[in-house]
């Protein structure tokens, strides 16, 4: 009796690992073509460093006409949830990371390396198992927990490295004939690799964004296919990322330590190793402390949560990216109409320690990306977003036209607005532009410097009586507030005033503050001369009415 009928006995299924090898042959891509993916497993929190990891891999793949594809890791099937797959599916696409194949919302495959999902690829496991068995790099094991629970206590007392291995691996030795027999009469087991790494050697190796590294080499025998006959993550990571043809495995870097192993597996196998880059996690400043942005401590971590915030995927996409390689600011201020698409992004430039996440400057970042948007863009966007998360803002984008008109306020221009980092801003943005909702301001205005209510009302009454007209341009709508100011006894000037302050109430900024605080009810607003456009005579004098008679 040999190997191969210990094989046979375990597998008598599976079939020969040459019909995998040429049902998912090497792909033809040209020279040079990364070919990459994520491999989230499915527990149902989307976290923003995998779509970070997501994006880094399909911006690669993209540059160098490679594929990039997502494959759900759902061996672990106590931590699986129902709807796992559809999350993570969705949130690709949402960031706009959406694969060029793999497993695709509905559950269902795109692409002719699948299927994508491991729990489906029992069968390929099996047979890659079943082949290593054959050769004596495989073995069952037939210890229960409890005697892997007695070997560990065991070695805690001998003060010597934990794990299964050398001598204290007890089944590696058992004879073929040994091990049928124990199958024979009913025996549970496992398959472990038989490992030939000794931990006195080291091994030396490249990481794309580590650089070199060296480690032990691996003496584990590790648990290949666990007892429900699924594999563990490192069996499948190897076989896996083997049959798709991966070239470049990018992940996080908790699995940097496992690479001795699944370099051994990959020689083991007879398989061309793929390049790994491992990437460090997001880190967050908490009180002068870098630490992991945290799933517990963070709203931030959840990659659901700038859906809901309603910050645009270009935006989060820019700042990951602005982290991720430290030459991006540069790139961007010496490009601000460029895509991200442009930019030289290098997957060897990544920090090794961490790159550090602020909310604050995602938020600049996102103002700047929504700035470049047009007013149906925006308008676009926000609608949708209010849909799902705030009815009011929805009732108020209703009119269109209107809508198109208070968004488009200085948009479209040099140095258009920068007052929206985000959808949930729109509807304080803009509520002041709606009759309604300014109606239901009560608080009393302040109109800074020019406070007696005598000269107020004066300014009010004067300028729409005898200064404001709806077909002005912008520089005679601008000149009769001067004039107006002037009249006032206002200098029309600032610096007029500056030079002479004593020779004035006020000046012509402050008389616009008493404009622009009895139209909006703020003292900060985006461009007055187009707010009076869109608002035209009839609604200012309004305005103006109800001001004069707080
Ligand atoms: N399922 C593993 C994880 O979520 C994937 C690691 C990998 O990308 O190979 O950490």
């Amino acid at each position: 009796m040999d190997y191969k009928d210990l094989a046979n006995l375990i597998f008598p299924d599976a079939k020969d690992i040459s019909y995998y090898e040429e049902k998912y042959p090497e792909r033809k891509l040209k020279e040079g073509a990364i070919v990459t993916r994520i491999a989230p497993s499915p527990t149902g929190f989307v976290h923003i460093g995998g779509i970070y990891q997501g994006l880094v891999a399909k911006t690669v793949a993209n540059k160098t006409d490679g594929v990039f594809f997502l494959r759900i890791e759902d061996t672990d099937q106590k931590r699986e949830i129902e709807n796992g797959t559809y999350e993570i599916a969705t949130a690709c696409e949402t960031f706009g990371i959406d694969p060029d194949e793999g497993r695709t919302a509905d559950d269902k495959d795109k692409g002719d390396y699948g299927p994508y999902k491991q729990s489906l690829r029992k069968e390929i496991y099996q047979a890659y198992a079943k082949y290593m068995i054959e050769q004596g790099k495989a073995y069952p094991c037939f210890c229960s927990s409890e005697e892997v629970d007695e070997i560990r206590a065991k070695q805690e007392k001998a003060k010597v490295r934990p794990g299964y291995y050398g001598v204290w691996a007890k089944c590696r030795n058992i004879t073929v004939e040994e091990a049928i027999k124990k199958i024979e009469a009913g025996e549970k087991y496992i398959i472990r690799f038989k490992s030939q790494g000794r931990e006195d050697r080291k091994i030396k190796h490249h990481d794309v964004i580590k650089g070199n590294v060296t480690f032990p080499e691996n003496d584990q025998d590790i648990v290949i296919i666990k007892a429900d006959g699924l594999p563990t993550y490192h069996f499948a990571h190897v076989v896996d990322d083997h049959l798709m043809r991966t070239t470049h495995v990018i992940r996080g870097d908790e699995w940097l330590s496992s690479v001795p192993l699944h370099l051994q597996l990959f020689h083991e196998m007879g398989f061309k190793t793929p390049k790994y880059a491992h990437i460090a996690p997001i880190m967050k400043n908490d009180n002068g402390n870098k630490r992991k942005l945290s799933k517990r401590k963070d709203p931030e971590a959840a990659a659901s949560y700038y859906d809901e915030a309603g910050i645009p995927k270009l935006a989060v996409k820019e700042y990951l990216l602005n982290i991720a390689n430290s030459s991006f600011e540069n790139w961007r201020r010496a490009n601000k109409e460029a895509n991200i698409e442009d930019f030289d992004f290098k997957l060897n430039k990544m920090s090794v320690s961490g790159a550090l996440f602020d909310m604050v400057k995602l938020l600049d970042v996102s103002k700047v990306v929504i700035s470049k948007y047009s007013a149906e863009e925006v308008y676009e966007e926000s609608l949708n977003w209010a849909k799902k998360y705030d009815k009011e803002l929805e009732e108020m984008l209703e009119d269109k036209e209107y809508a198109l008109k208070v968004l488009g306020i200085e948009r479209g221009n040099k140095k258009p607005r920068k007052d929206i980092a985000k959808w949930s801003d729109v509807k304080e943005n803009i509520n002041y532009m709606y009759d309604d909702k300014f109606n239901e301001i009560e608080q009393e205005y302040n109109y800074q410097v020019i406070n007696e209510k005598q000269d107020v009302n004066t300014i009010l009454k004067e300028y729409i009586e005898n200064y404001y007209d709806d077909n002005d341009d912008k520089q005679t709508w601008f000149n009769k507030i001067k004039e107006l100011a002037g009249k006032l006894g206002y200098a029309k000037e600032v610096k007029e005033f500056k030079a002479n302050p004593d020779a004035y109430k006020a000046h012509v900024g402050d008389v616009s503050t008493v404009l622009r605080v009895a139209l909006t009810a703020r003292t900060n607003t985006p461009d007055m001369y187009e707010i009076m456009q869109v608002l035209g005579k009839d609604r200012i004098a309004k305005r103006f009415e109800k001001a004069m008679n707080q």
